[in-house]
């Protein structure tokens, strides 16, 4: 099976947890540095990025986290997107800086104004439900970044090589497809371009 951390430190790593959960995963709840060494990929969850930027940087995992990112698949949601940009505004905030996007928070609204919406998407099967919470929105993309999704203009789902983002949070909907697809990237090892990234033709 593929043994796939879930950063377990704040935000809703119990969900990704399930989410990934199969006959074909070993899901390990990660804490500290040393639960990283014999994973295959690793899941940053969403919650606040402020928050969980400071217990990263207290549990001595910043920099873990951001080798592991440059060898292995990494997938962040929504705050865990914000902790894997180039570049976060406003106000900027450190960030691993493996992905190249600028990325900026709470660019939906308040509380209040999170909504679950529909969205497109390039995996076979159309649509994709997004559940925004005071999501964050991706502003610009570099020339290397794919966009697997979008909503209102705007990309929500990415990928660059073995890493993969989301603004919004697909552990809290049924559909499995993006983490199915996060599982596929794992087994594929191709940290580039892998065949099946063309628009319509995702798994
Ligand atoms: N607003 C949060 C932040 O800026 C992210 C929200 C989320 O992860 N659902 O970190």
């Amino acid at each position: 099976p593929l043994k796939i951390g879930v950063v377990a430190l704040q935000g809703d790593y119990a969900a990704h947890a399930e989410a990934l959960r199969s006959s074909d995963t070993e899901i390990v709840s990660v804490r500290e540095t040393a639960e990283l060494v014999d994973l295959d990929g690793l899941v940053i969850p969403g919650g606040e990025s402020t928050a969980l930027l400071k217990l990263l940087t207290r549990e001595n995992m910043f920099e873990a986290v951001r080798e592991f990112a440059a060898a292995k698949p990494v997938f962040g949601t929504c705050a865990g997107c914000i902790i894997l940009a180039k570049e976060v505004l406003p106000p900027p905030q450190q960030s691993l800086a493996v992905l190249d996007i600028i990325i900026q928070r709470n660019a939906y609204g308040r509380q209040i104004e999170s909504r679950v919406a529909m969205g497109d998407c390039a995996f076979s099967g159309g649509g994709l439900e997004m559940v925004f919470i005071r999501a964050p929105r991706i502003v610009r993309a570099g020339s290397r970044v794919e966009i697997l999704a979008r909503y209102g203009g705007f990309p929500t789902l990415v990928r660059q090589g073995n890493i993969l983002a989301a603004t919004f949070h697909p552990e809290l909907s049924a559909d499995r497809r993006i983490h199915r697809f996060f599982c596929a990237m794992i087994r594929g090892g191709q940290p580039c371009l892998s065949p099946g990234v063309q628009m319509g033709n995702l798994g």
